[in-house]
């Protein structure tokens, strides 16, 4: 029979990064690929001991249905937590509980897209947030950015000419793809911009914890006068993905679209993985948890980019970052990062190529190197390998 699908399925396909994680299964590939945590820190044995708490405390509860916007008491940790890093002031009625932030992305397209709306984002973004628009059928307008972060002038440049701009996405620290950081300057200069506009600003901020020096810089939502920012968080990368527990912190307007939304959606997160990462986040420091994993990151960050330097061609760029999981490097035009992947798998090293964070295309020679997820002789051997590839092109 012919299966007659809904035009939106046009828009979503495999994407490049599935596939190319498929190949990274092999255990024999050095896959700078993914955006894996680090699995050896885990907290498996904590995550036994409340487990067995909660179900012993309150089982009957943490396997209910429960309320879709979410577990009061872990809301108001999550606002507790969130104001202490990153200067906002929000309180546990502010938090909606997702399941990860991917549903919040998803979300955020239902919520405020209609066919032909703009999506205004940095230039290269998150694939995850590409394929979570798509389906609404946007259109993305990128916007210049450079190590400082969005161009501050080019934004407003892109909001006077696209009256259908109706959602602002963006991740200021620790960029996924690119590993860079927005100066506070910026971030102040961003906000004095969008506050002339009627528009929705989703910060995105998986990785904003993870720095490995220094302070961590104030988020965009601790400068929102208008409530017009959505500040997106995840338990994903500071504690586990599996859980798939994520929030947002929204004005009330704005809450209760995505409360009708989730409703409609999956009823609410699950009720009993809440439960376990509140009575985690009481038993246990998670601070001294994160402060293990900026200590692994760090190093095996510093060991890639000292292979980098050591191995590849003075051509090529690449970004030093702060914090997070990725960075990012620049090939001399000419050079197609599909191509360098294909050679390099032949050597069983593996990544992204850049120029699928680009929603409008180009940018061939550009890909993105993860590095939480190989012990730091894998990453050495990884780079030399991908150094020796990259010396073959005759640079
Ligand atoms: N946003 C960004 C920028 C990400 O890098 C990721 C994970 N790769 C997500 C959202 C999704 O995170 P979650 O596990 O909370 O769905």
């Amino acid at each position: 029979m012919k299966i007659k699908f809904a035009d939106r399925m046009g828009h979503f396909r495999a994407s490049d990064i599935r596939e190319i994680l498929k190949v990274t299964a092999d255990p024999e590939i050095i896959s700078f690929a993914g955006g894996l945590p680090a699995p050896e820190l885990f907290p498996i044995e904590e995550l036994k001991t409340v487990t067995a708490e909660v179900l012993e405390r309150c089982g009957r509860e943490a396997l209910q249905y429960s309320t879709t916007e979410g577990y009061l008491p872990l809301r108001e940790k999550i606002a507790a937590r969130t104001n202490a890093k990153f200067g906002t002031a929000l309180e546990g009625g502010d938090i909606l509980v997702m399941s990860g932030s991917q549903q919040a992305l998803d979300y955020a397209g239902k919520v405020f897209l209609d066919d032909g709306d703009a999506v205004i984002c940095e230039s290269p973004t998150y694939l995850g947030a590409i394929s979570a628009f798509l389906g609404y059928s946007p259109r993305f307008v990128e916007v210049a950015t450079d190590d400082d972060g969005m161009d501050p002038r080019d934004l407003e440049r892109v909001l006077r000419s696209e009256p259908r701009a109706r959602i602002i996405y963006v991740i200021p620290d620790f960029q996924n793809p690119t590993g860079r950081t927005w100066s506070v300057e910026r971030r102040e200069a961003f906000m004095d911009v969008v506050r002339q506009f009627d528009v929705v600003v989703v910060e995105d901020n998986p990785y904003g914890e993870l720095r490995f020096q220094g302070p961590i810089f104030p988020a965009l939502k601790s400068m929102d006068t208008r409530g017009q920012v959505i500040l997106q968080g995840t338990f994903s990368k500071v504690f586990c993905p599996g859980m798939r527990i994520a929030w947002i912190a929204a004005s009330p307007e704005i809450m209760e679209k995505f409360v009708f939304v989730k409703q409609a959606g999956d009823l609410h997160t699950s009720t009993i993985s809440q439960r376990e990462i509140d009575a985690y986040l009481e038993a246990y420091d998670i601070e001294e948890h994160v402060e293990k994993l900026v200590a692994l990151y760090r190093e095996r960050c510093f060991v890639m980019l000292e292979a980098m330097e050591r191995e590849f061609p003075p051509s090529v760029r690449f970004v030093r970052p702060d914090g997070g999981l990725f960075t990012w490097v620049e090939l001399p035009e000419g050079i197609n990062a599909r191509d360098l992947l294909s050679r390099c798998l032949k050597e069983k090293v593996a990544f992204v190529p850049g120029g699928a964070f680009y929603p409008n295309g180009g940018h061939e020679n550009t890909l993105r190197l993860n590095f939480s997820n190989m012990p730091p002789e894998r990453i050495r051997d990884g780079i030399g390998l991908m150094g020796k590839v990259l010396r073959s092109y005759s640079l």
